[in-house]
């Protein structure tokens, strides 16, 4: 049982109850108006009625009846819908406890919903990072996760991975009988065409990763050229919605804004708020460090000073060391002398993204986003086109699954012993397993017996 709304005052506050005793608990704590209706309910239903703990009533509430096995938990589950008021909540969490409740942990009912076969890890995740979402493109590729399209093409590298070693096993394990493995050359064609499955799933994981955890970002540019104003102007749109993330350190200052639809993750923003200057702190490893990591590098120059010519060797070694990802901010346009922009002539470098930019006006702020969204997407149109890993926990696993099924396709080229090539392929199983929370051994067995007539 959990308060499945955030504490506080509201319209509504719902309660959650899962399970086989959440039927009892509710018998015992509500009186519904229509007694006829709430006992003939075959579920998916809402019921009104009067809510009590012992003889004092708490509240009228109306209550939502799911019954196993077709509830999000697969077990009886009840939603309580009572006045929004904390204290009202609060009696009713209250009095579930008194009737037997047990408050949930974090993140049970879908743990629960997990163990109950209603949806795997992948899936579980996505609901998590639903949630979590910041930007319309992370909630749909969330969404699109959820909806099972990237768990039914994992699922399917993984059966092909279990198909292969049910083979191998088989010509391991019964040896003498007729089980007429697939000779190794056809075991080899079957490996590397998975692979090819795993690699393509892979390939667009970065896309994903970006979209869930945001794209790593650096202000870089020499004093007074307005990267903190850059910074705050970002963050003074976003601060609301920004939330921490888990897992960033505390001894780092991370911020994340969105600028259109794209989260940026800034890195190394600490200098910026004391008004230190990254780009002069170039030898500093930290700053190197930074824009090694970062995905992007928003380089800020003055628009005066591009146009004539004047850019600092640091700014130089900015833009050849980190062209690919370097957008030039042109800042301060709005001080231009004649107030037209003219495109830099030291910057006509092929493929190099120029914004003609300004803090102070906001111009070049559309253009910016154009340009993030376009280096996320690489040029897909749409998210949710395509199943897509973004959790590294599931990218890492996907990976080692791979270089196991590399191992195994080496050990077959070299013509290696039956046994030694099952080891790996079945690691790269076990990866993948993982990856959605399939158990692994007893599939296995099903897998092999099926196929084989070992009763007779
Ligand atoms: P930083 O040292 O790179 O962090 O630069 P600041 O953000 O502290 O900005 C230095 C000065 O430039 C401040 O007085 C800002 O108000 C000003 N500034 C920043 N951006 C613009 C802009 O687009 N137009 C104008 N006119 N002034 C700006």
């Amino acid at each position: 049982m959990a308060l499945a709304t955030p504490a506080g005052e509201s319209a509504i506050h719902v309660i959650r109850l899962s399970g086989r005793e959440a039927a009892g608990i509710v018998a015992a704590c509500f009186t519904p108006l229509n007694p006829e209706r709430w006992a003939e309910s075959d579920g998916f239903t809402l019921h009104l009625g009067r809510f009590h703990d012992g003889a004092a009533e708490v509240d009228q509430v109306l209550i939502g009846k799911m019954p196993s096995p077709a509830s999000f938990t697969g077990e009886d589950v009840y939603e309580i819908n009572c006045h929004g008021g904390m204290l009202t909540a609060q009696r009713v969490v209250t009095a579930c406890l008194r009737a037997g409740a047990a408050a949930a942990e974090p993140g049970e009912f879908t743990l629960r919903a997990f163990l109950n076969g209603k949806l795997d890890l992948v899936q579980a995740e996505a609901i998590n990072d639903l949630i979590r979402a910041r930007t319309e493109m992370s909630a749909a590729l969330a969404l699109a996760q959820l909806s099972g399209g990237l768990s039914a093409a994992l699922r399917e590298i993984r059966q092909e991975i279990l198909d292969i070693l049910a083979n191998i096993e088989a010509g391991i394990d019964f040896p003498e009988e007729e089980t007429d493995p697939l000779a190794r050359t056809e075991l080899l064609h079957r490996l590397t065409i998975i692979k090819g499955h795993a690699l393509d799933l892979l390939a667009g994981s970065r896309t994903g990763r970006v979209i869930r955890e945001g794209l790593s970002t650096v202000i870089a540019g020499k004093p007074n050229v307005g990267k903190s104003s850059l910074l705050n102007a970002l963050l003074r749109e976003e601060r609301a919605i920004v939330t921490d993330i888990p897992g960033t350190t505390r001894d780092e200052i991370h911020e994340y804004v969105t600028v259109g639809d794209i989260l940026l993750h800034l890195i190394d923003t600490a200098g910026l708020r004391e008004s230190e200057d990254p780009v002069e702190k170039l030898g500093i490893e930290r700053t190197w460090k930074a824009l090694n990591l970062a995905d992007v590098v928003l380089l800020l120059l003055d628009v005066r000073d591009a146009q004539r010519g004047e850019l600092s060797a640091e700014e130089r070694m900015v833009l050849t060391e980190y062209a690919g990802k370097v957008i030039v901010l042109l800042n301060k346009t709005d001080l231009l002398p004649d107030g037209e922009y003219r495109p830099p002539l030291a910057l006509q470098t092929e493929g190099l993204s120029l914004i003609p930019f300004s803090v102070k006006t906001q111009r070049g702020m559309d253009e910016l986003a154009l340009d993030l969204k376009e280096r996320v997407l690489a040029g897909k149109a749409a998210v949710s086109a395509e199943p897509r890993l973004a959790n590294v926990r599931q990218i890492n696993a996907l990976e080692n699954s791979l270089r196991s099924l590399e191992k195994a396709e080496e050990a077959m080229q070299a013509s290696a012993p039956l046994d030694l090539i099952s080891i790996d392929i079945r690691a790269a199983l076990e990866e993948m397993s993982q990856i959605t929370g399939d158990a692994a051994e007893e599939d296995l067995l099903t897998c092999i017996f099926s196929r084989f007539c070992v009763g007779k």
